[in-house]
């Protein structure tokens, strides 16, 4: 699976990197939903999430494909990239919107690994899909705003130092366009935890770190806005096809994953006497799925070529997201299948690999999101809503 592949200095840097974490590490830590510190800080130190970040901020100013690379790398070797790749991406919406003073302040910190921004609250319990009717809202008040309301799915708040928080600024029913009228803030965990903000782990299928997040008169200093109020709903979602082409890539790690897993024992469990590799009917479904991660490698690789070439890509992006995620996970049940009961052990780590993968038909975006969003926008289909 190597030979196409590019960035293979880097490739090799985190496969090094990914040994020190073996599968007994995350299994430890999935056992106890405790978060990988150490993976984390390991990557830190050594530069890889602040890839994105300008060298002129002291990040090393790589393109979007090395960060796929990198991510893609995490994933192929047992790792969870999962624990902090937002903390590539978030803070694209700074990097693009933020004011000088704001990009002085916080970027070389975000690069050195002095502070994590790696929180991202979008999602409320009563909006996920449906981004704009969320109910948070920043009431300005002096030199600061006030933020009451809720958020779900709030991933690693509880391991980051700064949040960046959508909240609306504006009621619904008073702005013209249902996307006016929502702003972002950067948002200061450690001063605002215990005065108005409130964190609340949530327990998940597999080890994600998420939480629900409260906010009771939490106050913000409206220095912490990010560009202009009532714009924050474009600022997120120019950062989003960033967001689901690294997401893809992670997918397509994960694929080469379990395809490697499963064609290794194919090749040496014997039944009847035979490797079960030998019977097309075990064959058949990994080269399938071989031919599927390829078809989403290639599509990430032509998302983030859009991306870097500053074209538009968000075609691009989501089906590089919809594809690898699909490819993923039909690795995944290949695998499990292919290793028949031993797929279910927790030792062999594919059922740990199989319920991560699964995050990704749903977040960072839905699979039917992906498909109305190419029927709609692409293909001039009716608008379903
Ligand atoms: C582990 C985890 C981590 C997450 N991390 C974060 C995070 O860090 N920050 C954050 O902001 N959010 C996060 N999310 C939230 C995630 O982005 C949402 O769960 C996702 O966008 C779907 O929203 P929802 O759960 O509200 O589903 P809903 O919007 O309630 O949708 C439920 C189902 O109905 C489908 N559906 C809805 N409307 C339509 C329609 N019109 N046509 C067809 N199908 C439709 C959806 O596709 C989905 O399958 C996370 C979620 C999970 C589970």
């Amino acid at each position: 699976m190597e030979e196409n592949e590019t960035y293979g200095e880097i490739r090799q840097e985190i496969r090094k990197l990914c040994r020190r974490f073996p599968g007994d590490y995350w299994r430890e830590f999935d056992r106890e939903r405790r978060y990988p510190t150490e993976f984390v800080q390991a990557l830190t130190e050594a530069g890889w999430l602040a890839a994105l970040i300008p060298e002129a901020y002291g990040g090393s100013g790589l393109p979007l494909s090395a960060a796929a690379a990198i991510l893609e790398e995490v994933q192929r070797n047992g790792c969870n990239g999962a624990a902090a790749h937002a903390q590539m991406y978030v803070m694209g919406t700074l990097l693009r919107h933020g004011s000088d003073e704001q990009k002085q302040a916080y970027l070389p910190r975000i690069a050195s690994g002095e502070l994590r921004l790696q929180a991202f609250g979008v999602t409320e319990p009563g909006s996920g899909t449906d981004t704009t009717s969320i109910k948070t809202f920043a009431r300005r008040d002096g030199d600061a705003y006030v933020v009451t309301g809720q958020k779900l799915w709030t991933s690693r708040a509880e391991h980051s130092d700064l949040m960046l928080l959508l909240a609306r600024t504006t009621p619904r029913d008073e702005v013209a366009k249902r996307t006016d009228g929502l702003s972002v803030f950067l948002v200061d965990m450690a001063a605002a935890l215990g005065h108005g903000l409130t964190v609340k782990p949530i327990r998940t299928m597999m080890n994600h770190s998420t939480t629900e997040v409260f906010f009771d008169d939490l106050r913000i200093p409206a220095a912490n806005l990010i560009g202009e109020e009532g714009k924050g709903f474009r600022y997120i979602l120019s950062g989003m096809n960033a967001e689901r082409i690294l997401i893809a890539a992670e997918c397509v790690g994960d694929a080469k994953w379990f395809i490697t897993k499963a064609t290794a024992y194919a090749g040496e469990r014997a039944v009847f006497g035979r490797p079960i590799g030998q019977n097309q009917g075990v064959q058949f479904p990994i080269a399938k799925a071989y031919a599927a991660m390829r078809a989403a490698e290639l599509m990430v690789g032509e998302a983030a070529r859009l991306f870097e070439g500053g074209y538009d890509c968000g075609a691009e992006a989501n089906m590089a997201k919809l594809l690898a995620a699909d490819a993923a996970w039909e690795a995944a049940n290949v695998c499990l299948q292919t290793h028949g009961g031993f797929g279910f052990a927790e030792d062999f780590d594919i059922e740990r690999k199989f319920r991560e993968t699964r995050l990704y038909q749903v977040a960072p975006i839905s699979t039917n999101m992906i498909l109305s969003y190419l029927a709609e926008h692409v293909l001039g289909l009716p608008r379903s809503y």
